[in-house]
This record gives structure tokens, sequence and C-alpha cells, in this order.
């Protein structure tokens, strides 16, 4: 396994998986907001286009191999999802508007409710644009409540973007994150300490953060749908299917979380992986699949405004061997077409392959640190939480 390029040492993270660092765990109970703009993408294209007020819109490409981005409500009803292959979309919405991405009026929003959050608590940690966690157990304000705090940042994402927002408090990140979603669109939920256990424990665990659609099959597969069967699993089982994730299912099925909200946490690598239904081995099925990935993995480097260095192609052939082929720049990759460029590259040279392929994923790395708010120290834990 060698590797193209200099410059390959570079470790494949899933994306969407919650980092776990046991180091950074937080001190019982918080007082937690997460804020999730609703419909982001496609919200901000209806609110600077009246034309598409009320209508089913898609943000991203209406090509062969384009995937949705993001979907408005009205697109959502005939069960348009973003991530969604485009051609798909346009089968079940014949209808639907499709707008290319606007990534600067995007960015633009995303700064003006990062300044909201700021005015209320330096700790807030972005999860993408336009959602991020805001540990408020110390506000800046002294206004003493979440849920007050929450209602006044939603409101004042109202006035100042013309957007919604959803919201979601509780005592962490985790039963937050699930709140927010509970009420969307334009929504509030409110979970407080002692009842996030049950809250949890009626949800499909498709829901929680860091399952994905791949772990709910496998979970469903293993009887897990719910919150409740996760939680009739013991920590030895969960541990033999679920591996380094166990620790943080079997505390997410009790409504407990130790992660910290933690501000500029540092993200090594985007990127994104997929295991083929069947195993494929021509070069023109392997650079059809290449294409799909570069638009999802293109789609994330893009919500998150990163740049990198260094692209790797992971390929795992049909015997499970593993081979990674990375090539690094001495600059960051300027654009999409760079991107796709260097990933097709890395491709060709491999072929042909010595076996059919089951999976293959696509990462960028050596990511360039942002100019953001310098960490802040830790906030005093402790005393009563006359939270909500
Ligand atoms: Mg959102």
């Amino acid at each position: 396994m060698r590797p193209a390029c200099r410059g390959a040492t570079v470790r494949f993270m899933e994306s969407h998986a919650p980092e776990e660092d046991d180091s950074e765990e937080a001190d019982g109970l918080r007082k937690i907001i997460h804020v999730d703009m609703d419909a982001f993408f496609a919200s901000v294209e209806q609110r600077d286009d009246p034309s598409l007020q009320g209508k089913p819109v898609a943000v991203g490409g209406s090509r062969a191999r384009g995937v949705v981005a993001a979907a408005s409500y009205e697109a959502r009803t005939f069960g348009v999802r973003s991530a969604m292959p485009s051609v798909k979309a346009l089968r079940l919405c014949p209808h639907l508007i499709f707008v290319p991405p606007r990534f600067e009026a995007y960015k633009t929003v995303s700064r003006q409710i990062r300044a909201i959050f700021a005015d209320y608590t330096p700790l807030i940690e972005p999860l993408s644009l336009d959602e991020a966690y805001l540990d408020v157990t110390q506000d800046l304000k002294g206004i003493g409540s979440a849920t007050h705090i929450a209602q006044l940042i939603r409101a004042r994402i109202k006035a100042e973007t013309g957007l919604t927002a959803s919201a979601g408090v509780s005592y962490n990140k985790f039963i937050a994150k699930l709140a927010s979603d509970q009420n969307k669109p334009d929504g509030l939920c409110v979970i407080r300490p002692g009842e996030g256990a049950q809250f949890v424990a009626g949800l499909p665990v498709r829901r929680f953060h860091g399952v994905g659609p791949r772990g709910a099959e496998k979970m469903a597969a293993l009887g897990i749908e719910t919150g409740a069967d996760l939680r009739a699993r013991d920590l030895p089982f969960l541990r033999q299917h679920f591996g380094a994730q166990a620790d943080y299912l079997y505390r997410a099925a009790r409504g407990i979380d130790l992660r910290r909200v933690r501000p500029n946490r540092p993200r090594k690598s985007i990127g994104g992986e997929r295991t083929f239904e069947r195993d494929i081995s021509t070069g023109s099925a392997l650079r059809e699949a290449l294409a799909r990935i570069i638009d999802l993995v293109w789609h994330d480097i893009e919500r998150l405004d990163a740049k990198g260095r260094t692209v790797t192609l992971k390929l795992r052939l049909s015997d499970f061997t593993l081979r990674t082929h990375a090539r690094s720049l001495a600059r960051a990759v300027a654009g999409r077409e760079e991107f796709a460029r260097l990933a097709e590259e890395l491709l060709d040279s491999v072929l042909p392959l010595p076996q059919p392929v089951r999976l293959m994923g696509l990462t960028l790395s050596a990511l360039e640190k942002k100019g953001e708010v310098a960490p802040v120290a830790t906030v005093e834990g402790g005393g009563q939480l006359d939270l909500f």
C-alpha cells in the first residue's frame, strides 16, 4: 500500500460521526442550547427571491449526477430530502424548482447568527453554517434561563435575517440537538433534567446524532429501532457491534452525554464514503461512483467553509484489503474542479485494480486553521441550575 504522493499519512474520518474525547468531558449538568436554522439554504433562496416562496425548491444541481443540498418544506412534503440524487428528487416532485447554491449568501447569514450567539455566550460550537451548540450555563448577560435565552436568540434571528430557526434547550448536547428537531420549523423544545431518558426512549435511533442511515440499518438488523430498544442492550453487546461508539450510545440511550461544548473544535478532515450494494470493478462504474462521492464531500466542504491541501482516496477491495492513495498540494485545493480532478487522477492512477471494490471514500485533509475566536477558558461548573 504505497501512497501515490508525498505527505500521505492521512487518517480517514467518517463524516458526521460525533467526535468523542473523554478528556474533555463536561462536569455535571450544563445549560445547552442547540440552534438550527430551518431548511437553511432553501429558506435563504426563498427569502431572496419572492417568486420561490410557497414553492417546492431544491438547492443543488438538476443534472444527471446532481445532489440535493437542501430542500424547502414544500419540497419535503413530496419526500425530497437533502443528499438525495436530483434525478430521484425530480421523480418524487416533477415541478421541483432547482436553484444553484449561493454559498456567499449562506455564509453571510451564518456570520450574522454567530454574532447574535456571541452576545450571550463565548462557548459556541458550530456544527455547520446553520447549526451550533451554545453553552449558556453562565451567560454573558446574566439572564439565567436557557429557555429565555433561546427565545431571545430566535426572535433576533428572525428580526435580523428574516429567517426562522428552531432551538432545543436541555442539559447536554445530545438531548439539545434532538430537541431542536422536535418542533421544526420555527419551534422551541425544552427537555428538563430528569426528562431526558424518557424523551430518548421514544425516539427512533436514526435521529440520534452520529448514528446515520447506515448505523440505523445496522441497528434495525439487530432489532434496535428506538432509544428504548438501545437501552435494553448492555455495554458488552454494544461494544461488540459498535466498537468505539459503544460508550456514547450506551450513555445516549440513558439521556446522558458527557461531551463538552467545544468552541473552535479542531477538525482534521472532511470526508465521506460509500459501500456499494454490489462490488464494482469497471473503470466507468468506479468513476461514476466517485463523481457522486465528490458531490457529497464537496457539499460538506462548502458548508463548513473549509480549505485543505490533501485529497485522499480510500478503496476497500472485495477481499477487504484497504488501499489509500493521497495527493498533497503546497497550497489549498483551489475549488471544486481541482478537488474533482485530483480525486479522478488518484482513481485513474490505481486502475486497473486486482479485485472489485466494495467501498470507496474520499477525504480532504491538512485543513487550514480558521481565524476564529480563540478558545475560551472553561466556565466554572457547579451550583444550582435554576435553568429552565
Ligand atoms: Mg438546519
